[in-house]
């Protein structure tokens, strides 16, 4: 009844709370992109259970807190081998809940979801130094003491990624977590909370309610019992955590949509340039930091375009489970539906086709079509709303600064990939790029000891390294005087 068997994997379908399983009295469906299947009928929190769930990370953080560095990161390192002992299985489970490549999962996600935990364990072990530094015979000693309870609330794109990108650094800091993952996507979490138990984790240092954002999200960033909100997802929903977290002075961190501009200059290399820009589609353009806007000299457009056209329509689209797929399903009817009404309005005021354009008919389903769009009006919609689908704009400028200008034109400011022949021509450009992560001639090469987070309406604050730590702990300087020692 509470068990569903998927992937090889038995799920739990309850909430996970002070190391038990909880069950509510109504249940929502968890729906596989790839087909509609239903999967499973999760249990459908809100204010009770996370009361209840708020109350057993309250109960366990003393002695989380208390094992210091070394006693969590033994078990942070035994949850970290479980989760690389079920790669396949929990790879298999994200797919078919998500949609996104399983390729993908098997070689890259799931194998950085362990990472996620054995870095930040290791970084609370050997990395955080206590600096001591005087002042007029003074020693300052900086601390970084574990806050409390962190609720962490998720999306659904890169469920179990996003989620121990927060969980990771939260636990190795000593805080205990709450963690309210997507309503789309709520089975890695689940049996993740079993690998938790496996691994000897405490009862309550990690619990997981399920359900809707407007039910056990709100309910959750509204609780006075916790001491940080991480959240990663929408800038209409931060907002509406912010004004929960202003109640309580709950401090923050959030990781939120972009726009990102992908700027090619006329002495790039194309080969580079095509291959980056096609690299934005993947997990089907459901990519936070996705340059979705191609801005390219105009002295190259046309061949750039052309090149790009003919990469974008050999993009092979199917079932995420095929070896040969390179895109995969949108995650749910919502959602495609909200990408279709993008490209059909931008069309309607005079963008051009000139690849794609629509649901992919052939496959039927949530499948939609890799496309690019040119001939955008400025200021539009589609030039400056968040579409979060395989779904990209050409725009050309005729010199870097106004490159820069067009780039910047968003209320976002996450990240910026440049492609470009000349390293003091691309720090000119960057220099001037508001953005929390700029690539030049790479993309996604990310490193768990660089800051990470969003400038504008991207985001508040920075994670990864001790930028990490920073938010979950409370930083603390003890001032300790010269005199008044007796011994
Ligand atoms: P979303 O804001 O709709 O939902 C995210 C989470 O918030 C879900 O768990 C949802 O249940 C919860 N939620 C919704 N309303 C809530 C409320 N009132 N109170 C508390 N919680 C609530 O976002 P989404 O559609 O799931 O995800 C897509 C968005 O996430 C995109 O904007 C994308 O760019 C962004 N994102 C950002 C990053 C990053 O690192 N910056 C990474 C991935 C996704």
């Amino acid at each position: 009844m509470h068990h569903v068997d998927l992937a090889g994997l038995t799920i739990d379908t309850r909430h996970y709370i002070g190391g038990e399983r909880v069950a509510s009295a109504e249940t929502f469906e968890s729906v596989s992109p790839i087909d509609g299947t239903v999967l499973a009928h999760i249990a459908r929190g809100g204010a009770a259970e996370v009361d209840a769930a708020v109350a057993a990370a309250r109960a366990a953080f003393p002695g989380w807190r208390d094992l210091g560095p070394r006693g969590r990161g033994e078990i942070l390192h035994r949850l970290a081998d479980l989760v690389e002992a079920n790669v396949e299985g929990l790879s298999q489970l994200e797919t078919l809940d998500n949609g996104s490549l399983l390729r993908s999962h098997r070689r890259g996600v799931m194998p950085r979801v362990a990472m996620n935990i054995r870095f930040f364990a290791d970084w609370a072990m050997n990395e955080l130094h206590h600096p001591v530094w005087q002042t007029r015979g003074h020693d300052n000693v900086v601390s970084w003491d574990p806050s409390g309870v962190a609720a962490i609330i998720t999306p659904w794109n890169a469920p179990l990624m996003l989620a121990t990108w927060r969980i990771g650094p939260a636990l190795a800091a000593g805080d205990t977590v709450v963690l309210k993952p997507a309503e789309w996507t709520p089975l890695s979490a689940s049996y993740f909370a079993d690998l938790c138990t496996e691994a000897g984790m405490p009862p309550g240092v990690f619990n997981v309610v399920q359900g809707f954002g407007a039910e056990a999200g709100a309910a959750l960033v509204a609780h006075p019992g916790i001491a940080r909100i991480a959240f990663t997802g929408s800038v209409p929903t931060a907002k509406s955590i912010a004004r929960a977290a202003a109640e309580n002075l709950t401090p923050v961190s959030f990781e939120l949509g972009g726009k990102s501009p992908l700027i090619i200059t006329d002495d790039a290399d194309l080969d580079i340039a095509v291959d980056i820009a096609i690299e934005q589609y993947d997990n089907a353009g459901q990519v936070c930091l996705s340059g979705t806007r191609l801005l390219v000299h105009e002295s190259i457009a046309n061949e750039f375009s052309a090149r790009f056209a003919e990469r974008a329509a050999a993009i092979v689209q199917g079932d995420p489970r095929d070896e040969a797929t390179q895109i995969g399903p949108q995650i749910h009817q919502v959602h495609l539906d909200r990408v279709a009404g993008f490209v059909e309005r931008a069309t309607a005021e005079g963008a051009r086709v000139v690849v794609g354009g629509g649901r992919n008919d052939a496959l039927g389903g949530l499948y939609f079509s890799p496309t690019l769009l040119t001939g955008a009006k400025a200021g539009s919609e589609i030039l400056t709303a968040e579409v979060f689908g395989p779904v990209l704009t050409m725009q050309t400028f005729s010199s870097d600064d106004e490159a820069v200008e067009v780039a910047n034109a968003t209320e976002y400011g996450l990240a910026a990939v440049v492609v470009c022949g000349n390293r003091e021509r691309a720090q000119r450009i960057t220099k001037n790029l508001v953005a929390g992560t700029i690539w030049v001639n790479c993309f996604f090469v990310r490193d768990l000891a660089a800051p990470f987070g969003g400038s504008k309406k991207s985001g508040i604050g920075r994670e990864g390294g001790v930028w990490s730590f920073d938010f979950y702990a409370d930083v603390k300087n003890t001032v300790y005087a010269p005199a008044g020692w007796k011994e």
